[in-house]
């Protein structure tokens, strides 16, 4: 079988021309052709010699994910779904704004993490994507928006926020960013692609090693009893472990706080006293916070915050001096906002018929 060229980051891809025997700067002149300028057409590669483009013809190709879908939301928000294989499709958002434009990628199809509020935990764990199927997102996603060939981006920023959990497909995700941040594929700066994690401790410490970008944690809740709750990983790795590994993060990070997520959801997460326990919870971390008002999806039992509780939530953390933002809610009229991301029309959920939490039990917690 031909090998997919999009799975590879600069290093791998020169082992290959090696392989190939061919020198490094044809593995570098290669990836330019397939990321700078979104070619995936050996014979169009001009300055390449053309015995070089025949051995590729033979033994390679530049094939990214296949669109199924390309729907446009009225807030300018669009949101692509890509054919992954087995029945399974992943989404990629395109969040455009006056300065910037942020594609929110996605890293697996569905998630095994089990968020009591996401949509995608909903759907239970399929796989994780290849490098080709993660990075193949950005690639479609310049053709799609049609700038592929100038030098203007009109992607500026990359988001790991789509569906599933980053660094639970750590090799893969980390040969991506690498192609992110290279200069001879999509040269982002490492303060303009962000991972977000649910608080994967062990992994987060390999990142800050091994490529540190922005960091965004998906927090959810200030205490323990609460967090186990809605984000079960907290179970394995609580609040005082990720606490700390934030910290530790800090010291390679690009920026100098991390951004806390921080689902809003009516009665469970979302009082006065929640946001006083918050400011305790992350005194010694610098941070920025980022309000989500929860984004409803069939069969689920939160509802979102009203916008006044909302404002009185942030307005307590700003009081202690914590930058807080409430995401607008985007794209929602094509199910494109966070949480919303489902890849598929059937529900392959594991928890049908059963409640997947009590509100109850975590109401009166
Ligand atoms: N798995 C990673 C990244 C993908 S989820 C993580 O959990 O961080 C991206 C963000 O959307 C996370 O902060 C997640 O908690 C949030 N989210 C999930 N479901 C949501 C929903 N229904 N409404 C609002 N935000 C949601
Ligand atoms: Fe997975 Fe993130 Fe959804 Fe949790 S919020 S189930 S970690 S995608």
């Amino acid at each position: 079988m031909a090998v997919n060229l999009l799975d590879f980051d600069a290093s791998s891809l020169a082992d290959y021309f090696a392989g190939l025997d061919e020198k490094p700067f044809r593995a570098r002149q290669v990836l330019r052709w397939m990321h700078r300028f979104g070619q995936s057409d050996f014979d169009a590669m001009t300055d390449i010699a053309k015995s070089l483009r025949e051995k590729l013809r033979v033994h390679a190709e530049i094939r990214p994910p296949a669109v199924v879908s390309d729907k446009f939301s009225d807030d300018g928000t669009r949101k692509f779904l890509f054919d992954v294989g087995g029945g399974n499709a992943v989404e990629t958002v395109f969040i455009p704004e006056d300065d910037r434009g942020t594609l929110c990628v996605s890293t697996q199809a569905g998630c095994a993490l089990d968020c009591a509020f996401c949509s995608t935990g909903k759907q239970g764990f399929n796989r994780n994507l290849t490098v080709a199927e993660i990075i193949g997102q950005l690639w479609q996603a310049n053709r799609l928006l049609g700038d592929a060939s100038t030098d203007e981006r009109i992607i500026s920023n990359v988001v790991l926020m789509g569906m599933g959990e980053p660094l639970a497909n750590f090799e893969n995700t980390v040969t991506a960013l690498r192609l992110m941040l290279d200069d001879n594929a999509y040269g982002l700066s490492r303060r303009r692609v962000t991972v977000s994690t649910s608080g994967l401790v062990p992994a987060m410490d390999r990142l800050r090693e091994e490529c540190p970008v922005a960091l965004a944690v998906s927090l959810h809740a200030p205490d323990d009893a609460l967090r186990d709750e809605l984000v079960p990983i907290n179970r394995k790795y609580p609040l005082h472990e990720l606490m700390a590994a934030c910290r530790c993060y800090l010291e390679k990070a690009p920026r100098d706080f991390v951004t806390f997520e921080y689902v809003m959801l009516d009665g469970v997460n979302d009082s006065e006293a929640h946001a006083r326990r918050l400011t305790d919870l992350v005194r010694n971390v610098p941070c920025k916070f980022n309000l989500i008002p929860f984004n409803p999806f069939p069969g689920s039992p939160f509802r979102r915050s009203p916008s006044p509780r909302i404002r009185r939530f942030a307005e307590i953390l700003m009081g202690e001096g914590i930058v807080t933002t409430t995401r607008k809610t985007r794209g929602e009229d094509i199910d494109a906002a966070c949480g919303q991301l489902a890849g598929q029309i059937n529900d392959k959920t594991r928890r049908n018929g059963r409640p997947v939490i009590s509100i109850q039990k975590v109401r009166s917690q």
